[in-house]
């Protein structure tokens, strides 16, 4: 048990996101202290490559100067200004026009959250209002896929297709529906490429038809799940789906908050299949975590619909106090100026060409059954039994020695429930600090290897 006054106190008084509290009270918090570049110092003064950029947000890296200096400037100049009662400020506007011009073509319109969460609940909410403002009250029906994560809001809970976000919370919802994620590797059927897509896009056509084309809504949709462990469609999965939703007449949200901001190699990954959905929402890389804030981009056609509705000369009651907040608004475009012009962008796909190729030879490491990878977004699914794919015995706790065993070799990742292991590194990523992190990371996989009980539980070492 680790103790210090902070560790104490956050014991007694924090509660932290997604975790079992009272384990977290034995375990004790590890208190992060300080951050530069790829590299993250805690309390004890451990220092550690970040391989996941914090929670797949700090694309940057820690430290980037020009961002504090903008944030800065802003909150002496203007740190507050509300976007109520037809007041704005100009780090807002300049970022919703940014975001315009980046963003697959036809979203020209911008609604800033304060993260993703509240992103996909303002996308949820304007979607019910454009199927009534369209005179189509019953389509309100929304589906999404198994394994999806859209955050942790009183709705977005249940769109997430994880058991985790909907255990004693009471979702999904009557009006949330799951379809099967692409998961080539344990698809039932064994089917990859155009046989999987045909899968998702038969899979969605039954369930709209199951639930009356007249009563749906929606269809939610990462371009490649995040928080379900990293799993990467065929390519083509994207238009497929999004061409479906066109045809059926539902709406096409991608919720790009991870794979936003160069994470996959392109700006967002639906420019990668030429595809404008109807509803975008991003957060994490907006800001690269250096101030919180998130965002919804809407296409001309469901921004009017709204905007013309029936009652439009009453307010349309979505909103919130920091939306647009000018701080967060300064930090999004410096960010972006340093994905661009700063060619962090650039610099994140040409890393992504080394790491692709050995994970790709990581596939041959005894405990790894699959690797999967697109830019700087990567999973290791580690099993048992390539054969079978069977996951290793739950009892042997397999993703706190991945994580254990990373941190005593100066490595942080994030180890999946199921012993997948998540990697996100920063697009800011030199080639020196690649080779440490493909060091450390194979070193990691080594060493949990070499553990007699995780070595006698392999079938055919
Ligand atoms: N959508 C996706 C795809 C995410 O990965 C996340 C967070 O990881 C969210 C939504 C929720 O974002 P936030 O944690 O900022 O509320």
């Amino acid at each position: 048990m680790k103790s210090n006054s902070l560790i104490e106190i956050d014991r007694a008084h924090l509660i932290h996101p997604v975790s079992a509290y009272r384990a977290h009270e034995r375990k004790g918090a590890t208190v992060l202290t300080s951050g530069d570049g790829m590299y993250l110092t805690d309390s004890q003064g451990h220092r550690l490559l970040d391989a996941f950029a914090g929670l797949w947000c700090v694309n940057i890296g820690y430290g980037q100067e020009s961002v504090v200096e903008a944030a800065a400037e802003q909150m002496r100049r203007l740190p507050y200004a509300t976007g109520y009662f037809g007041f704005a400020n100009e780090p807002a506007i300049r970022l919703a026009e940014k975001l315009v011009e980046l963003s697959p073509p036809g979203l020209d319109r911008v609604y800033f959250s304060l993260g993703g969460s509240d992103a996909i609940d303002g996308a949820v909410r304007f979607i019910v209002h454009y199927w009534n403002a369209r005179g189509l009250p019953s389509k309100k029906q929304m589906i999404a896929l198994d394994k999806g994560y859209h955050g942790s809001s009183t709705t977005g809970a249940g769109l997430t297709g994880l058991p985790a976000f909907h255990r004693q919370f009471d979702v999904p919802l009557a009006w949330q529906h799951h379809i099967p994620a692409p998961y080539a590797y344990r698809d039932p059927q064994g089917r990859d490429g155009e046989a999987l897509i045909a899968a998702s896009v038969a899979e969605l056509r039954a369930k709209v038809e199951a639930l009356g084309v007249d009563n749906v809504a929606a269809f939610f949709a990462e371009p490649i799940q995040g928080s379900g462990g990293v799993v990467v469609p065929p390519v083509g999965w994207l238009r497929a789906m999004r061409e479906t939703c066109t045809e059926l007449d539902i709406l096409f949200v991608a919720d790009e908050v991870i794979t936003g901001f160069g994470r996959t190699g392109p700006m967002f990954a639906c420019e990668a299949e030429g595809v404008t959905p109807d509803l975008m929402t991003l957060a994490k890389g907006l800001t690269a975590g250096y101030a919180p804030m998130g965002a919804v981009l809407m296409t001309e056609a469901v921004y009017a619909t709204i905007a013309d509705g029936p009652d439009n000369h009453l307010p349309i009651g979505h909103g919130q106090t920091y939306s647009g907040h000018p701080v967060s608004a300064a930090v999004g475009l410096e960010v972006l100026r340093l994905y661009t012009e700063g060619g962090i962008l650039a610099n994140g796909q040409a890393r992504s060409v080394r790491f692709g190729e050995r994970l790709g030879e990581l596939a041959a490491h005894p405990l790894v059954g699959d690797v999967r990878q697109r830019g700087l977004l990567a999973a290791i699914e580690l099993v048992a039994d390539k054969s079978t794919k069977a996951r290793f015995d739950p009892a042997l706790g397999l993703a706190d020695r991945l994580t254990a065993t990373a941190w005593s070799n100066g490595l942080i990742f994030r180890a999946f429930a199921d012993g997948s292991i998540g990697l996100a590194p920063a697009l800011s990523c030199s080639v020196d600090d690649m080779e440490v992190l493909l060091a450390r990371l194979t070193r990691t996989l080594d060493a949990v290897l070499d553990q007699p009980d995780v070595r006698s539980a392999i079938v055919d070492p």
